[in-house]
């Protein structure tokens, strides 16, 4: 289980969520991880409270995130 965080409704809920794997052409293999929120459905990201790489595996250096910026949800943004 995972803390996600609904932009929508602004909440933060428990789900196992799903993982999605691509390779960015850029920054190559990525992953994060959303589930729908319990309350209006919306398919929400890792809360940023939780930094999903803290076993350091993502590809995350230095704070810039090489999994594409503001994009990288498993990552919080960073
Ligand atoms: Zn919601």
């Amino acid at each position: 289980m995972s803390i996600f965080y609904c932009d929508t409704c602004h909440t933060k809920f428990e789900a196992e969520g799903v993982k999605t794997d691509w390779v960015d052409r850029t920054y190559g293999p990525c992953t994060r991880w959303t589930a729908l929120c319990p309350d209006c459905g919306e398919e929400s990201q890792l809360a940023k409270t939780v930094h999903a790489h803290a076993d350091g595996d993502d590809g995350c250096e230095g704070g810039s995130c090489s999994c594409g910026g503001s994009g990288c949800s498993s990552c919080g943004g960073c």
